[in-house]
């Protein structure tokens, strides 16, 4: 594919922004080549700037779960913007927002609004420290939840396909506090709680990975998460920002019947627009300002275009559940598609899908936590990858990222991806031969 529009304008962005991007993993460094620059999609296809089309297997990474440019969306954000983009005061949107994530989310009695995933977590833990008075938390190896100071501790997503998963700026002091233990091993978190007695605030996990390549949970290991939190007055925090309203309505903690103390959302809550929540028991976010000692605040949360473009999105999954059927059953088309390419070819891949989201990765071992990842070959992964985009089909640029199906993706579309997923895996095995 010709892609000299995208190669100029990345050329021109790197004069002004760093590395040429707002978010690093945009910048395909791990996969090779220069990033596609978008000027528009529509429905499950994107159209870069060079006039190519792709079948998108990122949605934005996640949150265009309704596919692009989805007709109620567009409508239901117009028709904010004609009042004016923002008030910096309450609206009754926020109310009925609040109230739809509560009746969805088991976990979430009350909820506060912010404006990205990182805000929400940063957020949460903060409130988890207020009310239990101590300073420590958990996180696992290889889960990603933004760019807080206190998670880029053996973090996920753009932070390990980057090599800086301990990132520089962040403090001696900061990065004590924050304990980072193997994922899905609850003895080594049951040691590290009777190490750090009545010290620990919280325990945060995505409760099926996504930030390093798709990787759930075991049920065990979320039932003994939940115990020993409440055993030991531990607030217990499920970062849902790409499992929530995917996985299921009610997000991972549904799937599993596992209900956390808070819980943190992002991606699809603002249906393609920059929103975030953090929200849990009414004794934890009665903590917050201006009823409690925690503060938090935001110009701009609640944001009354954001709200219409996440609460249609939220209220169109509520409403109809053959949204998120329909997603599923899409993704998991795409997933026999591709074990069944890995069978032909006598190939040991493992492939790892919860629901919608999708990682193939380029190892024989069984894929469990970020050890078990990291066996991946990530050069192989970058020959498929280019392979793919070459032939018209958008993955995330990283072995350590999982893919997200829409509801707009067809069964022609569907066909395409097994049937180019099937020509990378043999042109990548020709060449693997011929070195
Ligand atoms: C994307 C993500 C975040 C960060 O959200 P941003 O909106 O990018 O700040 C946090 N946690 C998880 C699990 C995520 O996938």
């Amino acid at each position: 594919m010709q892609r000299k529009y995208s190669q100029e304008l990345f050329e021109e962005a790197k004069k002004y922004i760093p590395g040429g991007v707002n978010s690093p993993v945009r910048a395909f460094k791990s996969v090779g080549g220069n990033p596609v620059f978008i000027k528009r999609a529509k429905g499950a296809h994107l159209f870069d700037e060079d006039g190519n089309i792709y079948i998108d297997l990122i949605n934005s990474w996640g949150p265009m779960i309704l596919g692009h440019a989805y007709p109620p969306v567009i409508e239901a954000v117009y028709q904010a913007s004609i009042n004016s983009f923002s008030y910096g005061a309450p609206t009754r949107m926020e109310i009925e927002m609040a109230k739809l994530i509560c009746e969805l989310v088991p976990s979430i009695e009350k909820v506060r609004m912010v404006n990205s995933g990182t805000e929400a977590t940063m957020s949460a833990i903060r409130a988890a420290r207020g009310y239990t008075q101590r300073n420590k938390i958990i996180k696992f190896a290889g889960c990603y939840h933004g760019h807080g100071d206190s998670f880029l501790v053996d973090a996920g997503s753009g932070a390990l396909t980057f090599g800086i998963p301990n990132s520089a700026g962040v403090t001696k002091g900061t990065a004590k506090d924050t304990l980072s233990l193997p994922f899905n091993n609850l003895d080594a978190v049951k040691r590290a709680v009777n190490e750090n007695k009545n010290e620990i605030a919280a325990i945060i996990l995505e409760p099926i990975v996504g930030n390093m390549g798709c990787v759930p949970a075991s049920k065990q290991f979320l039932q003994g998460l939940r115990e020993l939190c409440t055993q030991e007055g531990i607030v217990l925090i499920f970062d849902e920002v790409m499992t929530g309203f995917r996985i299921s309505l009610g997000g991972a903690q549904e799937y599993y019947d596992i209900i956390p103390d808070m819980t943190t959302l992002g991606k699809i809550i603002g249906g393609g627009l920059p929103v975030g929540a953090y929200g849990g028991k009414k004794e934890i976010m009665d903590c917050v300002a201006p009823i409690g000692k925690v503060y938090q605040a935001g110009t701009l949360s609640g944001n009354p275009i954001a709200m219409a473009a996440g609460y249609t999105t939220l209220r169109l999954l509520a409403d109809n559940p053959h949204l998120l059927e329909q997603v599923n059953k899409k993704a998991l088309a795409i997933g026999e598609g591709i074990k069944s390419n890995l069978q032909k070819l006598g190939l040991n891949y493992q492939f790892n899908q919860v629901g919608s989201m999708f990682t193939l990765f380029f190892t024989n071992t069984p894929v469990t936590d970020l050890t078990t990842a990291m066996t991946s070959d990530t050069q192989l992964f970058a020959q498929y990858f280019q392979y793919n985009l070459d032939n018209g089909i958008y993955l995330a640029p990283s072995q350590f990222e999982a893919m997200f199906v829409s509801y707009a993706i067809s069964d022609e579309d569907i066909e395409k991806i097994i049937k180019v997923s099937y020509e990378a895996l043999v042109k990548i095995h020709e060449t693997k031969k011929a070195n």
